[in-house]
């Protein structure tokens, strides 16, 4: 069993209120985590707060090497991150260490953008100048689930300390680890102590206590809706920005003039991390005239996975928990009882760890749970529609809006569907992972704020006008 320690200050602070995280793979204890009380929240926060006065005045080029040093000893401990990675989230090692390369690319990206984080200056008459500056917000508060903690932390961390703001991260209770690790690999790279803090603990206690402390600027929070509300009202008395990136149902939606075998390549791409996945494409729309030959594509490469409990092997990783795997099995039966048919997959293939076969069903109405609920597994839901106004209409029809992609080989088709997509994201013949140069916008109750790209910039700095008068004679 490891031992992890929280991070304030630069110091690894031991605690006795602990909680162990287990390996998703065999459900057997791998480590054991201090968990953070409301106190040592509040320390974190004041060190961020006080490591700010010294960050924020960091040249911009400096503060460019210090996040590509980060990236570099992230690349250094490769291997050991990843392994801790495998063991909190039951994904393969390769997939970790793909996990530890994207967060490093995350941190080089933004090293590469901090002497971008420019103002603009205004023409006004003769007598005046006009200026902006964007100034860090000061200590943000980051709030980070457990499907994909490195990268999902890397994305909001990175730009936050490129714009010269400091950092209390709370990674999930599940998979805390990798985190953890990159507090540690920061602080080794030599970030100044304080500049990031992690405090592991739960939800309800450290997670909140870092939301409603008045001394955070902005908060970044990661996670489910229920939570993501629950987190704006927490703070509706405070005028702070928040990023809320939250849930998704997206539609995959394959027209008959696709290249077949390319879009059901896309479209079991749901089953990479088992379907934990926020911009996962489970509702798969296939266009009638070719919805049998499309299923049979869909259908053999389902059948070709494998479900092993080494994450080495398998290709279908394990859920996060036990309650997680009997969560999907309800939304499956829920799915029979709908009038619907299992026509691969749908059952718990052994008893050692949470894994859960890939799943595909059809003949299930748009209303049922299945077809609206954001599963977070390994399960494809299939429709058939006939026009491209219907498939839009039954593809809106979702409270969500983060992603949505489109198969045809008809580019003014393409046009069409995506200008009348609800989707922050729609990506068109490819199911792409998002990535730092682009952003990844949310629409409805998929989220508000900006992550990723240049749009991370914004919203971690605060504009300011100058405008001052000025004597241009010359003497
Ligand atoms: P969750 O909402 O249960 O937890 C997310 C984080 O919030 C955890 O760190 C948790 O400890 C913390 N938290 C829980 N209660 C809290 C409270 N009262 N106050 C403060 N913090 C609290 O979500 P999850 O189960 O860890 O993650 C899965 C969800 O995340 C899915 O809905 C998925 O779609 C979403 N997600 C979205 C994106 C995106 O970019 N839009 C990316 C990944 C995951």
């Amino acid at each position: 069993m490891r031992e992890y320690e929280l991070l304030i200050d630069g110091e690894t602070l031991s605690r006795t209120e602990r909680e162990t995280v287990n390996d998703p793979s065999s459900n057997q204890p791998v480590s054991s985590i201090a968990l953070a009380n409301e106190s040592d929240v509040t320390s974190a926060v004041e060190a961020a707060e006080s490591a700010f006065e010294r960050w924020r005045t960091v040249d911009t080029v400096s503060r460019g090497h210090y996040l590509r040093d980060i990236a570099a000893e992230l690349r250094t401990r490769k291997t050991e991150i990843a392994q801790r990675h495998t063991e909190e989230t039951g994904r393969s090692l390769l997939d970790s260490k793909r996990s530890v390369e994207y967060a490093a690319e995350y941190f080089e990206y933004y090293a590469g953008l901090t002497h971008r984080i420019n103002g603009e200056t205004i023409p006004l008459s003769h007598e005046e100048f006009d200026y902006t500056r964007r100034e860090p917000l000061g200590v943000t508060g980051h709030i980070i689930p457990w499907n994909s903690p490195l990268l999902l932390g890397s994305r909001s961390i990175a730009p936050a300390l490129a714009c010269g703001n400091t950092v209390v991260a709370k990674p999930a209770q599940l998979a805390p680890m990798s985190i953890l690790e990159l507090g540690r690999a920061a602080r080794d790279a030599g970030l100044p102590d304080g500049v990031l803090n992690v405090v592991s603990g739960s939800g309800s206690t450290a997670g909140e206590a870092l939301v409603t402390n008045e001394k955070v600027q902005e908060l970044t929070f990661t996670g489910s809706k229920t939570v993501g509300l629950h987190i704006r009202n927490l703070v509706s008395d405070r005028l702070i920005p928040l990023n809320l990136e939250l849930g998704g149902k997206s539609p995959n939606i394959v027209f008959a003039d696709a290249d077949l075998e390319a879009a059901a390549d896309g479209a079991v791409k749901l089953f990479s991390n088992a379907g934990q996945s926020c911009y996962a494409g489970t509702r798969l729309f296939i266009e009638d005239d070719i919805y049998d030959e499309f299923i049979d594509h869909v259908v053999s490469r389902i059948e070709a996975m494998d479900v092993k409990k080494d994450p080495n092997e398998t290709e279908i990783s394990a859920l996060i928990s036990p309650s997680a795997q009997s969560e999907v099995s309800s939304y499956v039966e829920s799915a029979i009882e709908a009038g619907g048919s299992i026509t691969t997959g749908g059952r718990i293939p052994f008893g050692e760890g949470n894994f859960y076969e890939p799943t595909l069903i059809e003949n299930v109405p748009d209303d049922a749970a299945v077809s609206c609920e954001e599963i977070f597994g390994p399960v494809l839901t299939a429709f058939r529609f006939d026009s491209e106004q219907e498939v839009v209409e039954r593809a809106n029809d979702t409270e969500y809006g983060l992603y949505a992609s489109v198969w045809t080989t008809d580019l003014n088709r393409a046009n069409r569907i995506t200008e009348h997509l609800e989707a922050g994201t729609v990506t068109v013949n490819n199911y792409a992972s998002p990535i730092p140069q682009v952003p990844f916008p949310a629409y409805k109750q998929s989220g508000i704020g900006s992550e990723y790209a240049t749009a991370a910039l914004n919203h971690y700095t605060k504009i300011k006008n100058v405008r001052m008068t000025v004597d241009r004679t010359l003497r």
